[in-house]
């Protein structure tokens, strides 16, 4: 478990948001889509304790928003196009966007739970401390 030691915020993220756990990077962090792994298979680290609920989908509900909404008005100011044009282009664009991050930046706060320490994290967090 020496990964722990120097695991730098940003690397937990990067491992995260490819759906790896934070602490080793090997694990995987994600099964059934969204559902968390209790315990990393490979290091063995907990990740039970995260809290994301329904942060990431807010998250992902502003960012696919920022993208979607300029390109629609932009579509709309430029094209004028029919509304059928509009919700066969923006509907299944802003579904698959949204299907899409919705693990990644899910991972990505469960990586900021377990680097910060919050929640049940805590004592891993501390116990990488001690290590030091
Ligand atoms: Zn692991």
């Amino acid at each position: 478990m020496t990964e722990t030691v120097q695991t730098s915020l940003t690397t937990a993220v990067w491992r995260s948001v490819r759906g790896r756990c934070p602490n080793c990077g090997k694990g995987r962090l994600l099964h059934k889509y969204l559902k968390v792994h209790p315990t990393c298979a490979s290091c063995g680290e907990e990740l039970h304790h995260q809290r994301a609920d329904d942060f990431p989908a807010y998250l992902v509900v502003a960012i696919v928003g920022h993208i979607v909404m300029p390109l629609l008005l932009w579509v709309e100011i430029r094209f004028q196009p029919d509304y059928w044009v509009h919700m066969a282009i923006w509907l299944p664009l802003t579904l698959f966007l949204a299907l899409v991050l919705l693990p990644i930046v899910k991972g990505g706060i469960i990586a900021l739970q377990w680097h910060i320490g919050m929640h049940g994290f805590e004592t891993s967090k501390r116990a990488r401390i001690a290590r030091l």
